[in-house]
């Protein structure tokens, strides 16, 4: 039995992942001050005596003895991570220093749930591991983008000058049950304006694309990457290559909720992305052939019936 250590483990891919790594028979030790994850997404957990909630913000440093650790505690929405962006960019730079000095300590593996918002608005597509990136360092974006960029950097050199066993994977835009409804990000926000046959919002004309993976594929990526041998640190793209425009988005999702709303446009916010979209070659040929089992319109479903149990 391994002790597992998840950092925001209360929000939505880190209840997937407590929650996944309890089944494989693992003890997890889940660590959160809920800015943006609530109990309710571990409340069901709470029963099994392998299972640990602690509140705690990552920015101060912890003391806690685990085999691994899963590094996700930082808000990804943009409403969320640019309420207070400072504090953003403290959760991903202190954040890092704190678990990485106690996966130095513990001789823990520690894996750092990077993102595709470290190759900003790419202008390669789509994005490889060794592109280099496009990030305004000074806009709205940035204390999110920055901070996940220094962490990616402090993890590296843990790894040269400590030699600590990291992992980096670049998670690209996921979803599924227990995202927050006023999250704020685009299948939550189409999801919940369908279901109340309410305008759904889209920003700039709507030919912006993301690539959308369900979060049972991330999970079974994570997994697979923390468990891979110790000179496979990353950065590795962990994502769904299918490749959408928010207007095809809104389209599927008003189709499959059979919602009578109709689209509305708003301004595009600054520095949003026009493209993106993963290339898996790398993740294919280091995780044993992994590759996402769930497309677009079923992963919709589960999480649009998920939405109807708690709207
Ligand atoms: P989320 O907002 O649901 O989860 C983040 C969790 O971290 C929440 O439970 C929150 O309360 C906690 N947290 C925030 N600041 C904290 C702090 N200072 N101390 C302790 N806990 C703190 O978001 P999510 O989608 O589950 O994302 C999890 C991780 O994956 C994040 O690091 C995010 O950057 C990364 N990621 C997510 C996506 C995606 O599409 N969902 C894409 C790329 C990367
Ligand atoms: N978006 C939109 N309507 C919404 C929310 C988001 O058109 O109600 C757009 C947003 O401008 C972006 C895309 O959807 O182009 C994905 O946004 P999200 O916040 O989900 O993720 P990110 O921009 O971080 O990839």
């Amino acid at each position: 039995m391994k002790k597992i250590l998840v950092t925001g483990g209360a929000g939505f891919i880190g209840s997937h992942l407590c929650e996944r790594l309890l089944n494989e028979g693992n003890e997890v030790i889940c660590l959160d001050n809920y800015f943006t994850g609530t109990k309710r997404n571990v409340v069901h957990l709470l029963n099994n005596p392998y299972f640990e909630l602690i509140r705690h913000d990552v920015t101060t440093p912890f003391f806690i003895e685990a085999d691994e650790i899963y590094n996700l505690a930082c808000p990804a929405s943009p409403i969320h991570y640019q309420y207070n962006p400072i504090k953003t960019i403290k959760t991903s730079v202190m954040g890092a220093i704190n678990v990485l000095g106690l996966a130095k300590r513990t001789k823990a593996k520690i894996l750092q749930a990077s993102t595709s918002e470290i190759y900003g608005d790419p202008i390669v597509h789509p994005q490889v591991e060794d592109y280099w990136g496009n990030v305004n360092p000074i806009g709205l974006r940035s204390c999110y983008d920055e901070g996940k960029r220094c962490a990616e950097s402090l993890f590296m050199n843990y790894h040269k000058q400590n030699n600590v066993r990291i992992k980096i994977i670049r998670i690209f835009n996921t979803y599924g049950p227990n995202m927050h409804p006023n999250d704020g990000r685009v299948i939550s926000n189409f999801i919940v304006q369908a279901l109340n046959n309410k305008p759904l919002t889209i920003y700039g004309n709507g030919l912006q694309t993301r690539s959308f993976q369900y979060i049972d594929d991330l999970v079974e990526g994570m997994i697979r990457m923390m468990s891979t041998a110790d000179d496979i640190i990353g950065p590795v793209n962990i994502g769904n290559p299918n490749e959408f425009t928010m207007l095809e988005l809104a389209t599927k999702i008003i189709d499959v909720t059979g919602s009578g709303s109709k689209i509305e446009y708003f301004k595009l916010p600054d520095d949003d992305p026009v493209q993106r979209q993963p290339d898996i070659s790398l993740a294919k040929k280091i995780l044993h052939n992994w590759e996402p089992k769930i497309q677009l319109e079923e992963g919709l479903i589960k999480t649009i019936e998920y939405f109807k149990k708690i709207l």
